[in-house]
């Protein structure tokens, strides 16, 4: 068996030019999860660009705003662009509006995640409405599943995604067990694949060359996962962590934890199906049996 594929321990350099409309700078986030921390893209061609996804928050994270702005070419931020409402996407966005001056924010509404965040003053983006600049027109692609208010951008000069959490540039993502829904994360990944992108930019990790054959792969592995939990669920009543042990035995304990809330959802899937019932009322911590 290979080495799990993980981001955690990745390094990527602070700032990178990825391509003539499209520069990265990083959050200055890393984490077990984060990998070397928020891919933040400053998109565009003129002296106004547009940010996706400003970071969570960190002090040191303006500098290197400054630094991917000069490398960009680019005077000033037109606007932010969220991809959806987790606290490493929007955490950065009052911190760089004190820094850059007031420019509007898009996200697709979710009032359970913005009410925090009244002070910004959202404006709604819903699937199909757009975000431009010079040289740049960002497409929303409305993709629930990790979250509910995810979106993933198509950048149409380019016909590239950006991906936000739904693929990462390495691993695979977390589905929560309480906001999130595999079934809907495996239909927007469908819909990503429908797109025919080129290359994935993502919320973290690499640059992506081949993005058909990359979302080709996380359905793939999502399909492999559900067989192994089906296998394992066969063995008798279990808790996902019993499963999980087994599953992700080649992976460092502390992302067990978070691969335990994946689990659940494919048995909150299964069980949706007829396929699997749980006892007990957190359903992370529930003993499930095949039916
Ligand atoms: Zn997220």
């Amino acid at each position: 068996m290979s080495a799990p594929q993980i981001m955690q321990g990745m390094t990527l350099p602070d700032v990178d030019v990825w391509s003539e409309r499209v520069t990265v700078a990083l959050g200055q986030n890393p984490s077990a999860f984060a990998g070397p921390g928020t891919n933040t893209y400053l998109v565009g061609t003129g002296p106004e660009r547009l940010l996706i996804d400003p970071g969570e928050g960190k002090d040191s994270y303006l500098g290197i705003l400054e630094d991917g702005m000069k490398a960009a070419g680019c005077e000033r931020i037109g606007a932010i662009v969220l991809t959806h409402g987790h606290p490493d996407h929007i955490g950065g966005v009052r911190s760089v509006l004190e820094r850059f001056g007031r420019v509007p924010v898009w996200k697709f509404s979710y009032p359970p995640f913005d009410e925090g965040y009244a002070d910004l003053e959202m404006i709604d983006l819903a699937d199909g409405g757009s975000v431009k600049t010079k040289g740049a027109t960002l497409r929303a692609v409305h993709t629930p599943g990790h979250a509910p208010d995810h979106l993933c951008f198509i950048l149409e000069e380019e016909r590239s995604l950006f991906s936000g959490d739904n693929v990462l540039g390495v691993g695979t993502t977390i589905i929560p067990a309480t906001s999130g829904d595999l079934g809907q994360y495996m239909d927007s990944l469908e819909r990503l694949l429908a797109e025919n992108p080129t290359a994935i930019y993502p919320a973290h990790g690499p640059k992506i060359e081949d993005a058909p054959a990359k979302i080709r792969e996380y359905i793939a592995h999502r399909n492999e996962r559900e067989q192994q939990i089906v296998v394992e669920l066969a063995k008798g009543p279990r808790t996902p962590m019993t499963m999980v042990k087994v599953i992700y035995a080649a992976y460092p304990e502390n992302l067990h934890a978070p691969a335990c809330q994946s689990v659940t959802q494919h048995l909150m899937k299964l069980e949706r199906e007829g396929r699997a019932q749980h006892r007990g009322d957190d359903l992370v911590t529930a003993t499930w049996s095949p039916i």
